[in-house]
């Protein structure tokens, strides 16, 4: 989506001189781009911008590394499967303070920054919210000027593109290198040799020290590394994004080709090219499938070589390491790199295994994402053993080692042990990985307080008993420099004019506009920032889906991974039934209101994508509904994404954060909203009790069971059916999507989603309908009254700076990492 220009908020005075500018611009083209300005295209003159931004951010880079060698810096690496990074030009040009100096420099020679901007790729290398906030995390860490590494996966294909065809989501590839990628650095000489398969031999060690093993694999790849340059606020350091390419050891066989096999000859570089050409689309559900276990121990154990490298360089031996190095790794993906580093120090570096293991515990740390029971990974140990021997012998030695402890302590019956061991042993044996990154870490921690306590109450709870200063919390957060600064430029300048600068770098100082809450004449500048990003959003509508829409209305938004927990579907059961009521009681004084949704639904999933199909359906009828009056419209938009939610969220006056409570670890959407002065509805779940405290009972509005209700409810016998027969309007759209209303071409396609609910209803819709359709006929209410509105509004931007990933990157530093901030 595009964005229409406002002036931008600088990280620094103007300081350069634009003619300079415009004509280094024309050298870049000339010389590194290859074209004259004549014939010049618009991705020639981005790669061009991005080039001239680019070098100047080298300087910097150099700059931050060699000064965190020569001062022997602790180091971070944050080891994650996704970084949803979206587009990079802005952050870069908003954070070194040069947007306006390049604006006026592209303008001379008839180039319009916002038009090149919208052609970047929106980098989609994640699924949802752990690869934003791996994003977010990465800016936040060089903000705060602390050496850090990011370490992921180059995939050739982010997550899918969605097209909506006749209501139903169709997925088409990414293509984000189409155009080359001109942030990257490539780095041959880096590369690391990666193995799999193959075998285990014993030899004696040449100490004369029992023995030594020695893996063979059969399979090899190099692993290549694609530097991207990661400007903090202000430039004050530039950190790397290092992200892995698989390329064959042998490009081609030349012994197969001489003998005539052409194809065979190319065996090798087709299977390297596979392993990092996709992103797995399925967010909070493992894939299951060899290939990804591949990816991760392709990318973990590439990372892992990279940082013991990096550490010998400076220092004589490996026992350093947990002073100078903490590997974080976000989520099981890599929890891999545990045994990864084991090997290297007992087969590499001649470490006995309680050496070896001492020193890895200590440089370990871990972030759950779910509890989702389904989302736990686990591998089948017979695939585990085939592809990795070496590491399945270390985690068994690991899981022996940690048995025994748990065994000497007395403490622990047969069923605990049975919890903590490394092997799942009640059918197929599996490999679960988040024993294997709990034991191997020495910090694992929650990402809000919720998901914390609740994970000390479920799936870690004997982890827990056996450790018990392990568990931390670290509530999760977003940067705001990019949701805030850049995606509401309106709204940012607005801020300055009120408080001043100080919140550009301590965004806590937005606490200041608290004082601007009641004052008439701020929140009709505040609504009329609102109201110009929301005719920025109608306008976006208009174009991409020919829907027109009243920019007066209630935009009520709810964008996010399409998941039966998020409850997309309790939304679009409101939409129905409310549609109902304002057909019944056409003499009621109904407001105007707008439902969004975007969102992906992973391509195998069937009911997210029937949820999406039923949106569409629901859209369709109620927005060509004369007797609506024009009061409800239902919009799905396409391809969410970065660019998307840049485009939406700041043009939301509700959002929709209503999980079922213990589900969702914490969201991160609740916080962009609010940032940008959205009221939120939701439950008590993940970050939304935080959000709560932060904002005041008084400025949220909370509806439905909570976690330990949900339990309770399904620990007796739940009867969806009892209490839709209780509540008339729950039936009646309940029945209306059950038979078809909405599907007349096909009257029975909602009707298994629909008994689900009267069956099971696992994600408890039945539950919260009621409690859910009130807090929505509230928010009608405070919506009529336009001040007390505004005054919510300004609250929750004024009370939600703790939720910079700032604040949480300053936790982990401090608490985890213990490096300096
Ligand atoms: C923030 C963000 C998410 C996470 O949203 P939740 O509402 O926390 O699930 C997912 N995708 C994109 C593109 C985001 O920007």
């Amino acid at each position: 989506m595009d964005k229409t220009s406002s002036p931008a908020v600088e990280a620094a005075p103007r300081q350069f001189v634009v003619s300079d500018l415009a004509d280094e611009l024309i050298e870049c083209l000339k010389y590194r781009v290859g074209k004259e300005p004549s014939v010049a295209t618009r991705h020639d003159w981005l790669s061009a911008a991005i080039k001239v931004v680019r070098d100047r951010l080298i300087d910097r880079w150099i700059e931050s590394t060699r000064r965190a060698y020569e001062n022997g810096d602790k180091r971070v690496y944050y080891l994650s499967m996704e970084f949803l990074i979206g587009r990079l030009m802005r952050d870069a040009f908003s954070n070194l303070g040069m947007m306006e100096d390049m604006r006026e420099a592209l303008a001379a020679h008839d180039v319009d920054i916002d038009l090149i901007a919208a052609l970047e790729p929106d980098a989609a290398l994640g699924n949802g919210g752990l690869g934003r906030l791996a994003a977010c995390f990465m800016e936040s860490m060089a903000s705060l000027d602390i050496p850090a590494h990011g370490y992921g996966i180059r995939y050739v294909h982010g997550l899918f593109r969605q097209e909506i065809h006749d209501g139903y989501q169709v997925e088409l590839p990414e293509t984000w290198l189409d155009h080359g990628n001109p942030w990257e650095f490539e780095r041959r000489e880096g590369a690391y040799e990666i193995g799999f398969g193959g075998s285990v031999r014993s030899v004696a060690s040449q100490e004369g020290r029992g023995e030594r093993q020695i893996w063979k694999p059969t399979e090899r790849f190099l692993a290549v590394p694609f530097d991207t340059p990661i400007a903090g606020w202000r430039g004050k350091r530039v950190n790397s994004l290092r992200l892995w390419s698989a390329m064959p050891v042998d490009p081609i066989l030349l012994d197969a080709f001489n003998a005539g096999d052409h194809i065979g000859a190319l065996r090798e570089s087709n299977k390297a090219e596979a392993l990092t050409r996709v992103l797995y689309p399925a967010d909070s559900h493992p894939a299951g499938q060899e290939l990804r276990l591949r990816q991760e121990y392709f990318f973990s154990a590439a990372s892992v070589q990279d940082i013991v490298r990096r550490h010998l360089s400076k220092y004589p031996d490996l026992h350093s390491l947990p002073d100078k190095v903490t590997i974080h790794l976000n989520d099981t993906h890599p929890a891999i790199a545990v045994a990864e580093l084991m090997r290297l120090l007992m087969d590499v570096h001649g470490h006995g295994f309680d050496s070896a293991w001492a020193i890895a515990k200590q440089t370990f740390a871990y972030t759950n994402h779910t509890l989702l029971p389904e989302a736990l990974e686990s591998w089948p140990v017979p695939l585990f053993e085939r592809l990795l021997p070496r590491h399945m012998q270390i985690i068994y030695a690991i899981n022996a080692e940690v048995l025994l402890e748990v065994r000497s302590s007395g403490r622990f019956n047969d069923d605990e042990i049975r919890e903590i061991s490394l092997i799942y042993e009640g059918g197929e044996r599996r490999v679960r990985m988040g024993n294997l990154a709990f034991v191997g870490a020495f910090s694992v921690n929650g990402v809000s307080a919720l998901h914390t306590d609740l994970m000390k109450q479920t799936v870690f709870s004997d982890l827990h008993k056996l450790y018990p200063d392990r568990i931390n919390n670290k509530t999760n957060g977003i940067t705001q420099r990019r949701w805030l600064f850049q995606c509401n430029p309106r709204l940012t300048t607005l801020i300055r004019d009120t408080i001043g600068d100080r919140f550009l770098d301590d965004i806590e100082a937005l606490s200041e506009l608290d004082a601007y809450a009641e004052d008439h004449e701020f929140q009709q500048q505040f609504s009329a920032v609102k109201r110009a990003n929301k005719e920025q959003l109608v306008k976006v509508v208009s174009e991409r889906l020919g829907v027109r829409l009243d920019p007066t209305a209630l935009f009520d938004v709810q964008i996010k991974r399409i998941h039966e927990y998020k409850r997309q579907l309790l939304n679009i059961i409101e939409a129905v039934s409310l549609y109902d009521q304002i057909r019944s009681h056409p003499e009621r004084d109904w407001l105007p209101r707008v439902k969004f949704f975007a969102g992906k639904a992973a391509p195998s999933y069937h009911n997210a994508k029937l949820i999406i199909k039923l949106a569409n359906d629901v859209a369709r009828v109620i927005n060509s509904d004369p007797s609506v009056r024009g009061l409800l419209k239902v919009v799905f938009i396409p391809n969410y994404n970065v660019s998307t939610a840049e485009i939406m969220i700041p043009a939301a006056d509700l959002s929709e954060q209503i999980s079922t409570a213990g589900l969702e670890a914490s969201g991160t959407g609740n916080m962009k909203f609010a940032l940008n002065g959205a009221l939120t509805i939701g439950t008590l779940d993940g970050a939304n009790v935080e959000l709560r405290e932060h904002v005041g009972d008084e400025n949220i509005v909370i509806f439905g069971l909570t976690a330990q209700e949900v339990a309770q409810w399904k620990a007796q016998d739940y009867r969806p059916g009892e209490i839709i027969e209780r509540s008339a309007e729950l039936k009646q759209a309940l029945e209306a999507i059950g038979t078809g209303v909405f599907s007349p071409d096909d009257p029975g396609r909602y009707g298994e989603l629909i008994s689900g609910i009267y069956k099971q209803d696992t994600f408890m819709v039945a539950a919260d309908f009621d409690a859910y359709s009130s807090a929505q006929r509230h928010v009608d209410e405070l919506w009529r009254t336009p001040a007390r509105w505004h005054r919510m509004a300004i609250h929750n931007t004024a009370r939600v700076g703790w939720f910079s990933s700032d604040r949480t990157i300053r936790q982990y530093a401090s608490e985890i990492w213990r490096v300096p901030v």
